[in-house]
């Protein structure tokens, strides 16, 4: 029996004795579904009857997450983990763990003094459930697939939720794939000495592509081929960040994004993983520098105008003025107000353009 390939999983050593060697491929496929929730989080993994998800999104999206799992044909979950009780990861939570069985609800030892914090542990408590508390190196089997527990290393990170975050490794045959919630720097320097092997085929990027986390020794280690960003279009945070992107892009990562392509689905066979959609190419970051917004004004004030070639005067389409231009001298043009005047021309001063 190798013991060396998972030298540091006791549980899944005992796991490797009772069952085939590893090296077997699992019969049927992992689906991993990373759902848009616009900014926040939401995975969907399925595993043969198996379910888990891993958050439920903002307050307002755990009836979006709920139809996509009725959608899935989910009727009951062996597990839920709330990474952090940071609103945009367990806010729709209790919706779900109030509508559906869940076996095991994990989340961190992190209280946080809010509603949407007290409204998901009022729900665990209605339903006579009690949280379990993550425990790094630990296994648990969903179906065919199971996953390790990687972080949190520490209990105390001082006020910072993110770095509470419950990390996990899932592997499915010989595909792995990596959730670290919004764990940041601290949190990941940490999973960088725990013993624990993170190199993954998918890396679900930390804390929506925020340069807080996601560190170049970090991917070093996780080395993914893929990975995926969780974020809203337009978000106020500028995620994901550019810094985060251009580590990806240099690595010859390829990355899906839940802003631009909607929900990603991952399915594994054990060896192959296959996609729902393109990787994408834009690497456009979500933050807009000044540059980026005196451009998009001058973009926006392109406006319809028409000249006088004749006069260098130029005028609104509606303007009185306009139907006495000779049509030699008559030209429609999609400008700017300050491009025209560049070009020599004059504002009319009837119309005021
Ligand atoms: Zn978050
Ligand atoms: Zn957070």
């Amino acid at each position: 029996m190798d013991t060396t390939s998972e030298k540091t999983l006791q549980s899944g050593q005992e796991e490797k004795a009772a069952k085939a060697p590893d090296t077997s491929k699992p019969e049927g496929m992992l689906e991993v579904h990373y759902i848009d929730v616009g900014q926040g989080d939401a995975t969907l993994i399925k595993c043969g009857s198996h379910a888990m998800l891993i958050d439920g999104g903002n307050n307002n999206k755990g009836t979006t997450v709920q139809l996509y799992l009725k959608k899935q044909g989910v009727e009951s979950l062996d597990y839920v983990i709330g990474t952090h009780p940071d609103a945009d990861h367990i806010g729709g939570l209790d919706v779900i763990v109030y509508k559906y069985n869940c076996d095991t609800v994990i989340m961190p030892d992190y209280e946080k003094d809010t509603k949407t914090y007290q409204e998901l542990v009022d729900v665990i408590h209605d339903k006579n459930m009690k949280i379990t508390y993550p425990v790094v190196g630990e296994q648990y089997a969903l179906g065919e697939a199971k996953f390790t527990i990687i972080a949190p290393n520490s209990n105390s990170y001082g006020g910072n939720a993110n770095d509470y975050s419950v990390a996990i490794l899932l592997e499915y045959g010989k595909n792995r794939f990596l959730f670290t919630g919004d764990a940041e720097e601290a949190s990941e320097a940490e999973m960088l000495t725990n013993g624990i092997d993170i190199s993954a085929d998918v890396y679900k990027v930390a804390h929506h592509g925020s340069r807080s986390a996601s560190t170049q020794e970090f991917l070093n280690a996780v080395h993914p081929k893929y990975a995926v960003i969780s974020c809203g279009e337009g978000n106020s945070y500028g995620h994901p960040h550019a810094e985060v992107l251009n580590r990806l892009r240099s690595m010859g990562v390829e990355v899906f994004r839940t802003d631009e392509q909607g929900s990603i689905i991952a399915s594994s066979d054990g060896e192959n993983i296959t996609w729902n959609c393109s990787a994408t190419d834009s690497w456009q970051s979500g933050e807009q520098t000044e540059s980026d917004r005196e451009n998009a004004d001058n973009v926006t004030e392109q406006t319809t105008y028409v000249l006088n070639t004749n006069t260098k005067k130029f005028h609104r389409e509606t303007c009185g003025n306009v139907s006495q231009i000779k049509e030699e001298n008559f030209q429609k043009v999609q400008m700017s107000r300050e491009e025209l005047e560049q070009s020599g021309y004059s504002p009319c001063k009837n119309c005021n353009p």
